[in-house]
């Protein structure tokens, strides 16, 4: 027998969470600055991996205003490694909105949340319900595939219909405002989903505390749910990636790197000279010529695969120590950095680091 769903589950799930949540550091109270931040650095990245990254940024930039003056240089090299970086970049767009627009206040009306740079639907409802008790749903893959579970819903969740389909009964679910809960039952929804109804493998629904709401499970369709179209296939480039050094680097040798275009991706980061196909060790040879650097020799890495959401960048490396710091005649030119330069300064994307 399957329980009507109505405030039964938002008592069970706010229970549950109460009682299982993990101690992470943004858990630790409900400054929107605290809960925005992590939230976009969440996406696409594990928590555990998130953890150190949240530490060292709130040491850096504490507060709004911190991270609405810090260099965009800084930004980026505490992104780091999260990858999407016009994330990071938005973050202090937003920050300067903030300073500009709201007196450094962070806006506490969901629809001036939402109009911040780099805010979506799922953010802003996070934002709300976690720092201002808000009954404002946050749906992300983790909401959309419980819930599809509690309802046997065989609608495609990539769908924007299916999201707002969710929203709209989480929205009918939440607890009242004023009692703290709202940020509770946002947080147990996503806890739910990352430690019990999984989204790889078999979910534990017998240590689910919405199990007799479930749908799915009274049917035994569980694995067949949730349902996701099929994404578009990726388009594969090859490029040739220059390590270009005019000496070891352990003994204050330098390395080439330059900046990338201001527009597009990874755009304003560091890169390693780069171009498109994969050159012949010859053509190489002669292009590291053409860029005045006097290489002797190359040699040739293994081929590296590097995965962004549309495209996939195949890269062939080639390693050589060059007697002059040359740089291309047009566009960006090159920085010869020490290994120290590297690490401190240069926002190098990971695609590259492979190489290093
Ligand atoms: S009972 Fe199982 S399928 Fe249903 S919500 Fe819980 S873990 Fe997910």
């Amino acid at each position: 027998m399957i329980k009507a769903l109505d405030r039964g589950f938002t008592g069970a799930v706010t229970g549950w969470y109460t009682e299982n949540r993990r101690d992470l550091p943004w858990r630790k109270d409900r400054q929107p600055y605290h809960i925005w931040i992590s939230e976009i650095m969440l996406q696409q990245t594990r928590v555990e991996a998130v953890r150190e990254y949240y530490l060292r940024w709130m040491e850096a930039l504490p507060d709004i205003p911190s991270l609405a003056e810090a260099d965009e240089e800084q930004v980026l090299k505490l992104w780091q490694g999260l990858g999407y970086y016009s994330r990071a970049r938005n973050l202090q767009v937003a920050a300067r909105e903030i300073m500009e627009q709201h007196g450094g206040v962070f806006p506490t009306e969901f629809d001036k949340i939402r109009a911040l740079k780099g805010i979506g639907d799922y953010t802003a409802g996070a934002i709300a319900s976690i720092a201002f008790d808000q009954r404002m749903p946050a749906v992300d893959g983790n909401v959309l595939r419980i819930m599809s579970r509690i309802h046997a819903d065989y609608s495609d969740i990539k769908a924007a219909a299916t999201k707002k389909k969710v929203a709209a009964q989480l929205a009918e679910l939440y607890p009242e405002e004023g009692k703290g809960l709202c940020g509770d039952f946002t947080q147990g929804l996503i806890e739910l989903g990352a430690m019990v109804c999984v989204p790889n493998g078999k979910p534990q629904c017998e240590i689910c505390p919405a199990a007799e709401f479930c749908r799915a499970r009274a049917e035994g369709v569980q694995m067949e749910l949730p349902v996701k179209a099929e994404k578009k296939a990726r388009r594969i480039e090859e490029r040739t990636v220059f390590i270009l050094t005019n000496g070891s680097l352990e003994e204050g040798g330098r390395m080439a790197v330059r900046k990338r275009p201001a527009e597009g991706l990874l755009a304003n980061l560091a890169e390693l000279p780069n171009v498109l196909g994969e050159l012949t060790p010859d053509q190489a040879l002669q292009r590291a010529w053409v860029w005045g650097c006097s290489p002797a020799g190359l040699t040739r890495s293994s081929k590296f695969k590097h995965i962004f959401s549309h495209v996939e960048w195949h890269m062939t490396g080639y390693y050589s120590t060059c007697s002059d710091c040359g740089t291309p005649d047009e566009g960006e030119p090159f920085r010869w950095v020490t290994a120290e330069e590297m690490e401190a300064e240069v926002p190098l994307p990971s695609a590259f680091q492979y190489f290093l």
